[in-house]
């Protein structure tokens, strides 16, 4: 096979372009997800050097050399800091400053100090291999799958081109051979472009992949959460109770639901107005949370309907539960606009030990013991047992 380095620099310069601006366009259309305008200057940068170093013939013209090299410096720090902002890190803008200095000093020392460019190459391959040894080590962290597929791609390709980046130091260092022309055909030289390329690109590709991984993470959390409470919203309480119901028939375990409704809470919001109403919600919503456990679901059901899944937990449990937060609400007292707003809740609450083995039938009996507890004025709690089949057919009849 034939590789010619100029051929593989200009077809790497242009792809770097390419990607700086499809990663700028990524960058302003989503702006929550950070980095990719730090990863597209980046890009940029380097895509340009590379394009002014393809035309370079040899010895290269000392412009030339520190425009390059400057650029290929900071457009790595940029990188860098693409990815410590997508990390959510503050971006230490340090980096690519620190790396353009060096770059300048190196290249512009040595252009009077010398003219062999080995030790100028060395050096400069040294703060290359540096920044991309610090890219690796901030992409190889802790994260939850499948966001860490593409975090260890691009990890990989950093650590490639840090490999590649030594061995550049070590031919130097030991070898005689034609390792520091830029363009010589000869030796692993072609192939070091060739693979030095490849890992470049999956770089920026990996990076893609991270931010189109965090935007379908994003969607999928807005998809699950009600947007008022920030509480799981009924899509995914309905999958949570199925998902639930399966481990309780492999475990053996009981699961309980509450079914909590604001009583009169269409009086709250003609009284106090919705904004009020929308208040009393959030600190409902606030007051549960504080009442269950780590391993309990919480979700908002429909207006001012909530849901409480308890897993391992039975119906003689979740009343002592549910009573405690029946009296905690009914004692709340909401400020709001100079006016003091209290209300009540009422609570039905089933297990699956009554009866109610299938998502929908938990439901409808947890439902069905809300309805009993409106029905018996409100501001109270019952749990769905105390009822016989035949007694709650006849109030569903009635209803
Ligand atoms: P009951 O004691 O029988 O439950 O009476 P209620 O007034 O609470 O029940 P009803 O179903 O008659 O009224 C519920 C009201 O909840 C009607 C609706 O406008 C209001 N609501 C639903 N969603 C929201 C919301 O997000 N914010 C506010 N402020 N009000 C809401
Ligand atoms: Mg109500
Ligand atoms: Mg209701």
């Amino acid at each position: 096979m034939q590789l010619d380095p100029r051929t593989i620099l200009i077809i790497w310069a242009t792809i770097n372009v390419m990607f700086a601006g499809v990663l700028a366009l990524v960058g302003k259309q989503s702006e929550e997800i950070r980095g990719a305008k730090q990863w597209a200057w980046g890009d940029l940068l380097i895509g340009l050097s590379f394009a002014l170093s393809s035309q370079v013939t040899s010895p290269a013209p000392f412009h030339v050399v520190l425009f390059a090299s400057v650029g290929i410096g900071t457009g790595f720090g940029l990188l860098y800091n693409g990815i410590e902002a997508f990390r959510g890190k503050r971006c230490s803008y340090w980096i690519p400053v620190v790396l353009s200095i060096a770059m300048f000093s190196n290249n512009f020392a040595f252009a009077f100090l010398e003219s062999e460019p080995r030790l100028r190459i060395l050096i400069n391959f040294v703060f290359f291999a540096g920044i991309h040894i610090a890219c690796a080590r901030a992409l190889f962290v802790k994260v939850e799958a499948p966001l860490r597929t593409a975090y260890w791609i691009a990890g990989l390709s950093f650590s490639l081109i840090a490999v590649l980046c030594v061995a550049r130091i070590v031919s130097l260092l030991f070898f005689t051979v034609d390792t520091v022309k830029m363009f010589s055909n000869t030796g692993v030289n072609p192939y070091v472009f060739f693979f030095a390329s490849m890992a470049q690109m999956s770089m920026s590709l990996a990076f893609m992949l991270l931010i189109n991984t965090a935007l379908a993470n994003r969607l999928i959390a807005l998809a699950a959460t009600d947007a008022l409470t920030g509480l799981m919203n009924r899509r995914s309480l309905d999958q949570e109770i199925t998902r639930q119901l399966a481990n309780e028939k492999r475990h053996g375990e009981c699961m309980s639901l509450m079914m909590i409704d604001v009583d009169h809470f269409k009086q709250i919001n003609d009284q106090h107005g919705h904004l009020a109403g929308d208040e009393v919600l959030r600190r409902l919503a606030h007051l549960m949370q504080s009442v269950v456990r780590t391993n309990d679901y919480i979700a908002r059901y429909g207006g001012e309907e909530f849901c409480i899944l308890l897993p391992g937990t039975n119906e003689a449990q979740a009343l002592i539960l549910a009573e405690r937060l029946r009296r905690l609400f009914n004692e709340l007292v909401i400020e709001w606009d100079g006016d003091i707003v209290r209300g009540s809740i009422s609570i039905g609450v089933a297990d699956t030990l009554h009866d109610a083995h299938e998502a929908h039938s938990i439901l409808s009996a947890a439902d069905l013991a809300l309805y009993m507890a409106k029905h018996q004025g409100r501001n109270r709690v019952i749990a769905f047992s105390a009822y016989g089949k035949h007694d709650v057919s006849v109030i569903t009849a009635k209803s």
